[in-house]
């Protein structure tokens, strides 16, 4: 008659270690094994060969608990008879290991999630400080006052980005006021890009142009004096939202605008600190 199997006691955290030992030794030749440390008695921790960390802690002399630490909380965790190494092993592999790979899963599953949820709020911000940019852009007296200051390039840049924004009457409008002032240089507004059609299958084009263009220290040195308060930010903000793009461009513009336009709300208004807006302005090359 075979003999009912006794538990190993395990007395100390000597024991304990050595127990969590030879039970690493059973799960895999690379497995690790650290423990007790101060502070921390009755609990030595495996780290097996897929790095997954397995806490055992001592239940008494005869009982064990082993938890599977994940990010989330609380980690999957058994008790198993301290039986014998082999016997504890059993029940990783046949009980433990399984509840981690659910709980790791549901990890990612919630990870993702999140992620998702946060590429939709900025995606939501980005298309709302768009619209922004759009309405302020479109107003009629600022077009007049700023189309034909513009160089070419600015603004085809310009309105190959509001074509994508807003509607094309308001890309004409531009192109037609910036015609008028540079008809003497022979162009027309068909001569700008938009209006012949084509670039709108490409918005990834007219995005880089428009940041090459609008963040090109010549453009910001002449127009962002001529801007208000309330079109300038609205520019600044739209190029902060860009992906990628970087924050000293909306930075320069700032401070470039806030230096030169007398008439300007000030500092705060921009959302510029005034112990930020000297070094800004400073790197921005402004005096
Ligand atoms: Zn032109
Ligand atoms: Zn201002």
């Amino acid at each position: 008659m075979p003999m009912k199997k006794m538990p190993r006691p395990i007395t100390d955290d000597a024991a304990l270690l050595k127990f969590a030992k030879e039970t690493a030794a059973l799960l895999g030749p690379n497995c690790r094994t650290t423990g007790p440390e101060e502070g921390r008695c009755g609990r030595a921790v495996i780290v097996d060969d897929e790095g997954r960390a397995l806490v055992v802690e001592r239940e008494g002399d005869a009982k064990l608990t082993v938890t599977a630490k994940t990010d989330r909380v609380p980690s999957p965790r058994i008790g198993v008879s301290a039986l014998s190494p082999a016997h504890v092993k059993d029940h990783i592999c046949r009980r433990l290991y399984p509840l981690h790979a659910r709980a790791v899963e549901e990890e990612q599953r919630e990870k993702a999630a999140a992620a998702r949820q946060r590429q939709a709020r900025v995606a939501q911000e980005q298309r709302r400080t768009a619209a922004v940019f759009a309405d302020r852009w479109s107003d009629e007296p600022f077009i007049a006052l700023l189309a034909d200051l513009l160089p070419c390039s600015a603004v085809e840049a310009l309105a190959g980005v509001l074509q994508h924004l807003t509607n094309p009457g308001v890309v004409r409008r531009w192109l037609a006021a910036h015609s008028r002032g540079s008809a003497e240089m022979g162009y027309t507004a068909e001569d700008h890009f938009p209006l012949r059609g084509g670039e709108s299958a490409n918005a990834g084009t007219g995005k880089a142009a428009f940041v090459r263009e609008w963040t090109s220290p010549d453009t910001v040195d002449d127009v962002a004096p001529l801007l208000d308060c309330c079109h300038l930010e609205a520019l600044a903000r739209y190029l902060d939202d860009f992906p990628g793009s970087d924050d000293a461009y909306a930075m320069r513009w700032r401070t470039v605008h806030v230096a030169s336009n007398p008439d300007c709300h000030g500092l705060e208004y921009h959302g510029l600190a005034a112990t930020q807006a000297p070094a800004a302005a400073q790197r921005a090359g402004v005096q």
